[in-house]
């Protein structure tokens, strides 16, 4: 769920977003800090922030990250700068500002914006998320105060953080109206109200009478299985009972799911692995089948409506692999057997490089799955599969791209694999050891 508050600087914005998140247990997300971070860039490698082309080149190396320590304060990076403190100056406000009318900038932002609104559930504080980034938000808010009162809110602020610099109400007040007038009519994303947003006016309001309207404003969850096809929900519980009911199928870990876009690499050992997975999963996933099984009567449509996409030979060739970048691209999760071939014996294989490539391109999270039994149940030399058994599906704590940031091309695709290959056999190991508590 999405729940976006725009508005001004000064209106507390910040501070309403932080304490919603924290009260709904969601997210938080300070857009804000990401074009200050890209001013940080700016003014640390000396770029005139006037000069869109140079602004521009510096936006596509842009590397940034949010970490959140056990306490749940998080810090900003750029690259491996922590900018936490450094973004908050009123040189770096007017910076961002500035560079903020950059499409190039936009676009770079927004791109992150909506990878971060894809894995969670989150609030999302800025001046056009509502109306360009989420634009079917669960719930926009438009937060407004007069500039005098604003200006007083800044001015506190910056006195708490910066006690001895040198600053006057009057001054912040002509900055904050500059920068109001350069968000509001700037030509890309500009600071208005979405039509279905809620304003509030917060002039005379507390923060925590602000924080209330939110909370209760907030829409009722939708049920987990709400957004599947009606084909597919169908088919989905059908092969369950299947599963449950002749293979005894048990499913684990799902507490490591996230929504988003992302890769299921699991282990491969026979043809029931594809439904395994997928109905194990609590949302539509994505996979790929010989292009011949698309041409049966019956089967063909009825698996290409439960989300199956042919493939000419096997998965390694390039429309395969752009079909999956685009399915990864809409935020949809897409199964990967990256071992390649069902394995022979039933036994984890080496990796082939394909997942390395895509992860890399795509810059997506890999979700470890490991299938057990289905070897037993259909191995790859028997023709027809048996009706019984004991199948399980594990899933593992999901890997994040940004593990391997800032690694060489080559290091990267051999980081990609190791992990991943590490992360099934600990699975494994997690499982054929009793699969106590949560796995790994
Ligand atoms: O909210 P904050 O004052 O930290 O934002 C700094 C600047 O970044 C704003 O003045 C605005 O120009 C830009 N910004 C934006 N779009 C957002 C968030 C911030 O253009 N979603």
């Amino acid at each position: 769920m999405i729940i976006t508050i725009d508005g001004p600087s000064g209106t507390g914005k910040s501070t309403v977003a932080r304490e919603v998140a924290k009260r709904l247990g969601f997210t938080f997300f300070d857009t804000g800090a990401m074009y200050r971070s890209v001013a940080w860039q700016i003014l640390h490698e000396g770029v005139d922030p006037a000069d869109q082309k140079q602004v521009e080149e510096l936006v596509s190396r842009f590397i940034f990250h949010i970490r959140t320590n056990p306490a749940g304060e998080r810090s900003y990076f750029v690259g491996t700068h922590d900018v936490t403190k450094a973004i908050r100056t009123q040189q770096i406000s007017n910076v961002a500002s500035q560079v903020a009318v950059y499409g190039e900038v936009r676009q770079a932002l927004v791109r992150i914006q909506r990878k971060f609104g894809q894995e969670t559930d989150a609030v999302f504080e800025g001046r056009d998320m509502g109306t360009v980034v989420f634009p079917n938000a669960d719930l926009k808010i438009f937060l407004t105060a007069k500039a005098k009162i604003r200006a007083e809110r800044r001015f506190r602020e910056l006195r708490g953080k910066f006690p001895d610099a040198e600053m006057s109400l009057d001054q912040i007040q002509m900055e904050i109206e500059a920068r109001d007038e350069t968000d509001s009519t700037r030509k890309l994303s500009p600071l208005c109200q979405a039509k279905d947003a809620v304003l509030i006016d917060t002039s005379h309001l507390t923060v925590e009478q602000v924080i209330q309207q939110i909370v209760h404003l907030k829409p009722k969850k939708k049920w987990p299985y709400a957004s599947m096809k009606p084909f597919y929900f169908f088919i989905y519980w059908l092969a369950r009972f299947f599963f449950r009911t002749c293979f005894r199928l048990k499913i684990y870990g799902r507490e490591h799911f996230r929504p988003g876009a992302g890769i299921l690499a699991a282990n491969h050992a026979s043809l029931y692995d594809p439904e395994v997975v997928s109905i194990s999963c609590p949302e539509e996933v994505h996979f790929l089948a010989k292009g011949p099984l698309f041409d049966i009567p019956l089967l063909g449509p009825m698996i290409r409506r439960l989300n199956s996409h042919p493939v000419e030979r096997d998965a390694s060739d390039i429309k395969t692999f752009r079909l999956i970048l685009q399915l990864l691209g809409e935020g949809k999760k897409v199964i990967i057997f990256p071992e390649g071939q069902r394995s022979p014996d039933g036994a984890l294989q080496p990796l082939e490089r394909g997942i390395a490539f895509l992860v890399q391109k795509a810059e997506c999270r890999i979700f470890p799955v490991y299938v057990h039994g289905t070897y037993a149940a259909w191995p790859i030399n028997q023709k027809w599969p048996k009706f019984f058994g004991k199948v399980a599906c594990v899933f593992g704590t999901s890997i994040d791209w940004e593990e391997f940031a800032g690694l060489g091309k080559k290091e990267m695709q051999q980081a990609i694999l190791e992990r991943t290959s590490k992360a099934l056999a600990s699975l494994q190991h997690w499982y054929e050891t009793g699969a106590k508590g949560s796995p790994p």
